[in-house]
Protein backbone atom coordinates (compact mmCIF):
# COMPACT_ATOMS: atom_id res chain seq x y z
CA UNK A 1 0.00 0.00 0.00
CA UNK A 2 1.03 3.83 -0.77
CA UNK A 3 2.30 5.49 2.43
CA UNK A 4 2.95 8.50 1.27
CA UNK A 5 0.51 11.63 0.30
CA UNK A 6 0.13 14.07 -2.08
CA UNK A 7 1.69 17.82 -1.32
CA UNK A 8 1.10 21.08 -3.56
CA UNK A 9 3.48 23.52 -2.56
CA UNK A 10 2.31 27.06 -1.55
CA UNK A 11 4.92 28.66 -4.20
CA UNK A 12 5.13 26.91 -7.09
CA UNK A 13 2.11 24.89 -7.09
CA UNK A 14 3.91 22.02 -7.96
CA UNK A 15 2.72 18.56 -6.64
CA UNK A 16 5.16 15.88 -5.30
CA UNK A 17 4.66 13.51 -2.59
CA UNK A 18 6.00 12.90 0.94
CA UNK A 19 5.90 9.78 3.80
CA UNK A 20 2.88 9.67 5.73
CA UNK A 21 4.87 9.35 8.70
CA UNK A 22 7.17 12.10 8.38
CA UNK A 23 4.38 14.77 7.57
CA UNK A 24 3.07 15.77 11.25
CA UNK A 25 3.44 18.85 13.09
CA UNK A 26 6.56 20.34 13.20
CA UNK A 27 7.68 19.15 10.03
CA UNK A 28 9.37 20.74 7.08
CA UNK A 29 10.75 20.02 3.74
CA UNK A 30 11.90 21.66 0.95
CA UNK A 31 9.80 21.72 -2.57
CA UNK A 32 12.08 19.56 -5.14
CA UNK A 33 10.84 22.14 -8.24
CA UNK A 34 11.53 25.64 -6.41
CA UNK A 35 13.28 24.57 -2.72
CA UNK A 36 10.91 26.72 -0.83
CA UNK A 37 10.47 24.82 2.44
CA UNK A 38 7.50 24.22 3.61
CA UNK A 39 6.53 24.03 6.91
CA UNK A 40 3.79 21.76 8.29
CA UNK A 41 2.51 23.00 11.61
CA UNK A 42 -1.86 22.36 12.57
CA UNK A 43 -1.82 26.08 12.93
CA UNK A 44 -0.67 27.00 9.46
CA UNK A 45 -3.12 29.00 7.59
CA UNK A 46 -2.27 27.30 4.14
CA UNK A 47 -4.83 24.92 3.12
CA UNK A 48 -2.57 22.92 1.47
CA UNK A 49 -0.45 22.24 4.71
CA UNK A 50 -3.57 21.62 6.45
CA UNK A 51 -5.18 19.37 3.80
CA UNK A 52 -1.85 17.15 3.63
CA UNK A 53 -1.57 17.02 7.25
CA UNK A 54 -4.85 15.88 7.63
CA UNK A 55 -4.24 13.27 5.06
CA UNK A 56 -1.25 12.27 6.49
CA UNK A 57 -3.25 11.86 9.62
CA UNK A 58 -5.72 9.72 8.00
CA UNK A 59 -3.18 7.77 6.18
CA UNK A 60 -1.14 6.94 8.90
CA UNK A 61 -4.18 5.56 11.25
CA UNK A 62 -5.41 3.14 7.89
CA UNK A 63 -1.99 1.83 8.20
CA UNK A 64 -1.84 1.19 11.70
CA UNK A 65 -4.73 -0.56 11.56
CA UNK A 66 -3.90 -2.55 8.74
CA UNK A 67 -0.60 -3.55 11.00
CA UNK A 68 -2.43 -4.64 13.60
CA UNK A 69 -5.22 -6.69 11.46
CA UNK A 70 -2.29 -8.66 9.56
CA UNK A 71 0.03 -10.43 11.90
CA UNK A 72 2.00 -11.38 8.50
CA UNK A 73 5.25 -9.67 8.88
CA UNK A 74 7.52 -9.12 5.24
CA UNK A 75 10.16 -10.40 6.92
CA UNK A 76 12.60 -13.37 6.03
CA UNK A 77 12.84 -16.47 8.23
CA UNK A 78 15.76 -15.12 10.23
CA UNK A 79 15.30 -16.66 13.88
CA UNK A 80 16.87 -19.85 14.60
CA UNK A 81 19.38 -19.94 12.38
CA UNK A 82 22.57 -18.66 13.81
CA UNK A 83 26.14 -20.51 13.67
CA UNK A 84 28.16 -20.83 16.85
ZN1 LIG B 1 7.56 24.76 -5.07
Amino acid sequence: MDDSVQICCTRCRNLFRDRAHRIQSGYSRQCPACEVVLFFEETSPDKNIKRALALARGLRKVLREMEAAGPRKAKPVAAGRRSY
